[in-house]
């Protein structure tokens, strides 16, 4: 007898699993590997990590970090055995990879609710059923999701700009304004970043100069055949040129492209700029902008280094960096609940980097509520919303929510809480206080549960 299947044995599956199995689920999790491999992962162990060995700060005044604190409060196995896994690195929780996969294997493996079958899923069970096959969902599975979606609803590579925090952006030098005067706000919907001659030949000699990420085979196979970047959709490629690859057909091809300065006037100057970066408001808070155009490959640390040199950016945060990767993830907005459940069908959730929720320690995150919540569902019980000042909260509001113009997936960031009652103007201060909100909202969230329901930390 089996009252939940998980297909994907990674971060959000083997999470997932372990969340239902202690709630008395009898759990079936089909990972493929090491039968079938993706073309990133080398091993056959559950929770492989497929890249860097750190899992971020474990600071509890960060972005990462809070997240973490939420996770140990709502008893999470695997950021248990990250930590039972960990290696020196400073203020981050950095793991021997091969040690902390080995440790969430046995535990899986001995639990007394749990069957892992080592076995590609290529169609969508029925009954209870949580989907955590990853960014890198094999292709059967791919089709069958479509199938489910429509074929709009799927992506299958990203191809991102950076996102900036809106309180890092000079206002004494960019402006408000639509091109044309066109925009539902009086003062503009775009914040303009305006750039003379000499400004803007720099930023691109730096540009076409900086370093850029190598990309995968598998990778490169996906951007040079040119599939267009959603499922089905003959998106022309060239929408999603990396910035640097178009600044290098030419000087002027910026200018002439997304940094064309047409329809816009400096309030300053009463003039045209040469060119003009523009930012549009990326969640409904207002408290993130994303850099139109920008999406890149560049080294992180590139991307803060070169578009610091954009006129008004010159201290800015970025809430997220570009990024260009193969990638499988829902229209999360339109197709999910901040429960994690599919709308069309209360008995399927989705788990993990699939959802667009981005990075490991998110994605165990996603893990743990989905199986929760499942459980929550065996049993006759209504599943949880977060409340929306925490972390995971706030991510799973996000991702439900999120413009429906250009959604993209999305890590833990302090943009995406709501704004705290009063204005703290220092950057640490303000940090510190999004955390100790976070966390008294997610203490009076699980005080209120039943005491047979509040999370147990894991043995
Ligand atoms: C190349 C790459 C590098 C990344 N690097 C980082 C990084 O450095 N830091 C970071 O924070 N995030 C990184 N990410 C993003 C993300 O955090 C990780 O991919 C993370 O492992 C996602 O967790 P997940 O549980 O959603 O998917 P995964 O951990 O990938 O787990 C999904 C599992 O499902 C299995 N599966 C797939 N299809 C099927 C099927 N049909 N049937 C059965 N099993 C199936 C896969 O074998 C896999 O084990 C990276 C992503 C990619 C693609």
């Amino acid at each position: 007898m089996t009252d939940l299947i998980i297909v994907g044995g990674g971060l959000a599956g083997s999470e997932a699993a372990w969340q239902a199995a202690q709630r008395g689920l009898r759990v079936r999790l089909y990972e493929m590997r090491p039968r079938k491999m993706t073309p990133a992962h080398t091993t056959g162990y559950l929770a492989e990590l497929v890249c860097s060995n750190s899992l971020g700060t474990t600071l509890v005044d960060r972005a990462g970090g809070l997240l973490k604190e939420e996770l140990r409060r709502l008893g999470s196995l695997l950021l248990r055995l990250a930590e039972e896994s960990a290696v020196p690195a400073g203020s981050a929780l950095a793991v021997d990879r091969t040690v902390f996969a080995a440790k969430v294997t046995a535990a899986l493996e001995q639990h007394p609710n749990i069957t892992i079958i080592h076995e590609e899923v290529t169609t969508i069970p029925a009954g209870l059923t949580i989907i955590a096959s990853g960014p890198l969902t094999s292709d059967a599975l791919s089709q069958a999701l479509i199938h489910l979606t429509g074929q709009e609803q799927l992506y299958f590579f990203d191809a991102i700009a950076p996102i900036v925090v809106a309180e890092s952006i000079n206002m004494d030098i960019c402006f408000r304004a639509s091109r044309y005067g066109r925009g539902a706000q009086d003062a503009g919907d775009y914040i303009n970043c305006p750039m003379n001659k000499a400004e803007y030949d720099a930023f691109v000699d730096a540009l076409v100069q900086a370093e850029r990420i190598e990309l995968r085979d598998f990778e490169r196979v996906y951007l040079e055949a040119g599939p267009g970047v959603k499922a089905g959709k003959s998106r022309f490629f060239e929408g999603c040129l990396p910035i640097e690859v178009l600044a290098r057909r030419g000087r002027e091809a910026l200018a002439y492209g997304p940094l064309r300065p047409v329809g816009l006037i400096d309030p300053r100057t009463g003039q045209r700029p040469y060119a003009v970066v523009q930012l549009r408001q990326d969640n409904l808070a207002g408290t993130l902008y994303n850099m139109v155009g920008f999406q890149t490959n560049l080294k992180f640390g590139e991307q803060r280094r070169v578009f610091r040199m954009i006129p008004g950016l010159e201290q800015a945060e970025f809430a997220r960096y570009g990024q260009m990767h193969r990638n499988t993830f829902l229209f999360a907005p339109a197709l999910l609940w901040p429960t994690l459940q599919f709308r069309q069908r209360e008995d399927l959730f989705f788990a993990g980097q699939i959802t667009g929720v981005e990075g490991y320690v998110g994605n165990i995150a996603t893990g743990l509520l989905a199986g929760w919540n499942a459980a929550r569902l065996a049993q006759g019980r209504a599943p949880l919303v977060l409340p929306p000042e925490t972390m995971l909260g706030a991510l799973l509001h996000y991702i439900t929510h999120a413009s429906e113009h250009d959604f993209q997936p999305m890590k833990a960031n302090f943009g995406l809480l709501p704004p705290l009652p009063r204005r703290v103007r220092d950057k640490r201060a303000r940090a510190r206080a999004y955390s100790q909100r976070a966390l008294q909202a997610l203490d009076a969230f699980v005080q209120a549960l039943p005491p047979e329901e509040r999370p147990a930390p894991p043995p």
